[in-house]
């Protein structure tokens, strides 16, 4: 049977205390034992259904990572306070000092960060490379790596990931591959093409209300459990846990993203090609012309669209400030960082999300000072935005 992300959630039976249709939400840190003994076991992981601090698994917690989850097709989630914690914790977990990752050159900035900036007092090392050139990535393993890291379509470029080539790679050489699926949730379900680890940054589309930051992580039950393993579980002692107040919310907020994707994506195609027809360079998978776009297709879910992000060059960074300014105004969307909102977004990415970059690595991968990242909204009318933005662009002097 065809695996659908929007189904498995659909037949998610999560009740309240009461039948509640939206499970109850566990306001407690701790939980009590009527039975001393039945402590001992919750502690060695022996008992069934029974909790013991929020900071390993809180209920509400639970439901949400359950979700997350189906979605992707894995065993098991564990949710927490960020998708920094999330990616970071993964990586901790994998990696000892002397180890070595490789990784895609384009990631999101606070990812590139801990890579290179941070993980090198640990004495852990990362080789960055162009992950669409397969070749490329496998000259790359050392005997001491320990992971590939990728995202499945990068930020800000838009390049696609091949999971099922990458995955190849690391089962050759039995080290993981982890996956951030922060930008195609529905669209792309990478566990099922081979990736070991699935990690999320939930602030974006899978919440979609820009009202608070989360993160999970997906993986095989084992891994899961040493994460929270309460002597050397790097989630359990580094300790990034999700308040369940919010866990609830994006648990609701997880029942409409499969429409919310299909709409991002139809606005975001409809943008693309109007870019294009008006002479504007413009990154999208969505287009015959992009380099992912075989790959897209070859891997994605259908239905879901080629996702709701968007690039454009606008040749110098000051060019892209003057239209986005003008955009704000004109109500296209804001200028703010973050994607996955109801409303559009728009930053430059080289003096923001990829900031932490330095310049000649921006050139190197092929950032130009004047690119404008769109993250498309939910428009009801994209035609009127559309018009709106082609009266910004002529303003600024860039259509004719
Ligand atoms: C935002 C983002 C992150 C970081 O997530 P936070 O929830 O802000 O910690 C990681 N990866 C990608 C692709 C992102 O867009």
């Amino acid at each position: 049977m065809k695996f659908d992300p929007a189904s498995q959630i659909q037949d998610l039976k999560q009740f309240g205390e009461f039948g509640d249709v939206n499970p109850c939400i566990t306001d407690s840190a701790t939980f009590t034992f009527m039975q001393a003994k039945t402590m001992v076991d919750t502690f060695q992981g022996k008992a069934e259904g029974c909790y013991l601090y929020s900071r390993h698994w809180n209920p509400s917690n639970k439901y949400l990572a359950d979700a997350i989850a189906v979605m992707e097709g894995t065993e098991e989630g564990w949710v927490t306070a960020s998708g920094m914690a999330a990616i970071t914790c993964a990586i901790l977990h994998i990696c000892k000092a002397g180890d070595h990752i490789v990784s895609s050159i384009t990631t999101y900035g606070g990812t590139f960060a801990f890579l290179q900036n941070y993980l090198p007092k640990f004495n852990i090392t990362t080789s960055f490379v162009d992950i669409t050139n397969i070749d490329e990535v496998g000259k790359a393993i050392q005997p001491n790596t320990k992971l590939i890291y990728t995202e499945t379509m990068t930020n800000p470029l838009l390049q696609i990931s091949d999971i099922p080539a990458l995955a190849n790679i690391a089962n050759k050489h039995g080290i993981k591959l982890v996956v951030d699926n922060t930008f195609t949730p529905m669209m792309i379900a990478p566990a099922r093409l081979g990736a070991h680890i699935v990690v999320y940054s939930l602030t974006k589309y899978v919440n979609g209300k820009n009202d608070c930051i989360a993160g999970a992580i997906c993986s095989d039950k084992e891994f899961i459990d040493s994460m929270i393993d309460v002597n050397n579980g790097t989630a359990m002692l580094l300790g990034p846990a999700l308040d369940p107040l919010r866990s609830s919310a994006i648990l609701k907020n997880i029942h409409t993203l499969h429409l919310r994707m299909r709409q991002h994506s139809y606005n975001a195609q409809f943008l693309a090609e109007k870019f294009k027809k008006a002479g504007i360079k413009v990154v999208y998978p969505g287009l015959p012309e992009h380099p992912g776009h075989d790959t897209l297709k070859r891997i994605m879910n259908p239905s879901y669209g080629f996702g709701g992000m968007i690039a454009i060059d606008l040749v110098t960074s000051k060019q892209a400030a003057e239209l986005m300014e003008l955009m704000e105004m004109e109500d296209v969307g804001y200028l703010a960082v973050s994607l996955g909102y109801f409303k559009t977004l728009f930053s430059n990415s080289g003096k923001s999300t990829s900031s932490e970059v330095p310049e000649d690595v921006q050139h190197e991968m092929g950032l130009s000072e004047g690119l404008v990242r769109f993250s498309v909204g939910l428009d009801n009318d994209i035609e009127r935005t559309w018009e709106r933005i082609e009266g910004c662009l002529r303003k600024v002097g860039f259509l004719g």
